[in-house]
């Protein structure tokens, strides 16, 4: 799940089972309780670009 450090409100991502774990944050170092859910919205989706060639151009003759 994604959610936001408490204290200093950076993103973190950590795998559903590790719910209610204590880490430390990975950016203030501090110890904080992983949530049963995420607290943020999942990410977008982004879009893959088409590797270059995958569509071969129509050339018109
Ligand atoms: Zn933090």
């Amino acid at each position: 799940m994604r959610f936001a450090c408490p204290y200093c409100n950076q993103h973190i991502e950590a795998d559903d089972d590790m719910a209610g774990e204590t880490i430390h944050c990975p950016f203030c170092q501090r110890q904080i309780t992983i949530p049963a859910q995420s607290t943020l919205p999942p990410k977008m989706p982004t879009p893959e670009p088409a590797p270059p060639g995958a569509v071969p151009p129509i050339i018109a003759s």
